[in-house]
């Protein structure tokens, strides 16, 4: 397929330049910190065989789920549906060190596979408690992400929904406030709430660098580029997958007139087709090639065969696999905790 994919850098400019085209998005799709929590599921796999169980979706994409499960992972809502000394793998969305004490608890082996970029905020939310700072977190309630930041320091972590939500936040010392974000938010969203924030704190400290991770932000570039030209914008991704959902936004705020988030080609409505020349087409962070590909192969069968690649950044960001694996130089699981605390 990739054959007949043209790389381009400059836009085609204007709606029509060729009757039925693709403006397909780069970079799209897998990030680092995904690539890495799934290799991680399947070397646990390889290492010390099935069952290897998973808390939550190891990644937002039902795809990638539904693939690990066939190889022998067993997906649980909770640690304390995993019998005790299995080994567990914790996903890229990160959790509360509330869940490392239960999987003690339940001497479970847990294979860490947090993102890293994750990891980084986490570290944030602990440094800027222990300095005595109230933590404003930009965010969406109820995300994984969020709950386990938040886990870090409930106690002095405030969450911030939105710009709407500003006017509520509560804080013990407007002298001491920082606001630290959800790495996969709208960079535009995010920086007006945390315009509102600085409206009501003037002295509000930000974070030593972008919590909106760097796959979050070149994903959204390269669909402000496109969207002006584009007829309809196609977002391969699930609907819990919170960047996949913030490029069908930053699609529909920079101006392509229709955009969709899809699983699979056969959820495509033939009727969003109707007088578009020029279809945009994307993936968020979680989600594998393979999926575009299947888009991409069924907008050719109705005449958008013409695939014009538009590439803002080559993205070179790799992680190493979460250190319980590299530790395991042999096939021996590692060991269960020895003692049991909690
Ligand atoms: Fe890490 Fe960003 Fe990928 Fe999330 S989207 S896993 S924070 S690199």
């Amino acid at each position: 397929m990739t054959g007949w994919i043209v790389e381009v850098i400059e836009i085609p400019q204007g709606r029509g330049a060729s009757m039925r085209r693709v403006l397909l998005a780069a970079p799209r799709g897998f990030c680092a910190g995904v690539d890495r929590a799934v290799i991680a599921v399947e070397r646990a796999l390889e290492q010390y065989g099935s069952p290897v169980y998973v808390r939550r979706q190891i990644v937002h994409n039902e795809y990638v789920v539904r693939t690990l499960e066939k190889k022998g992972a067993v997906f649980v809502e909770e640690t304390e549906e995993v019998p005790e000394g299995s080994i567990v793998v914790f996903s890229a969305h990160g959790v509360a060190p509330s869940m490392h004490d239960e999987a003690r608890v339940s001497r479970l082996v847990t294979i860490d596979a947090t993102c890293p970029l994750v990891a980084k905020v986490h570290k944030e939310a602990i440094r800027f408690a222990d300095e005595g700072f109230d933590i404003l977190l930009v965010g969406h309630e109820g995300h994984e992400e969020v709950i386990g930041t938040m886990g870090e320091a409930p106690e002095r972590i405030h969450l911030v929904d939105g710009a709407e939500d500003v006017a509520d936040v509560e804080v013990r010392d407007e002298s001491k406030v920082v606001w630290l974000s959800q790495t996969t938010l709208s960079v535009d969203e995010t920086m007006a709430t945390v315009g509102e924030l600085k409206k009501r704190f003037p002295l509000l400290v930000s974070p030593p660098s972008d919590d909106i991770c760097y796959a979050t932000q070149n994903r959204q570039v390269v669909v402000k580029q496109i969207a002006p030209e584009t007829d309809l914008l196609i977002v391969v991704g699930s609907r819990n997958s919170s960047n996949s959902v913030r490029l069908v936004e930053v699609g529909l705020e920079y101006g392509t007139k229709a955009a969709y988030l899809v699983d699979f080609a056969d959820e495509i409505d033939e009727v969003w087709l109707e007088g578009a020349c020029t279809v945009g087409v994307t993936s968020g962070a979680s989600v594998p090639e393979i999926l575009v590909e299947g888009v991409l192969e069924w907008l050719a069968k109705r005449g958008y065969s013409d695939v014009q690649t538009v590439r803002t950044v080559t993205e070179t960001q790799q992680f190493a696999l979460p250190r319980e694996l590299l530790q395991a130089a042999d096939s021996t699981p590692p060991s269960a905790p020895a003692e049991v605390e909690g």
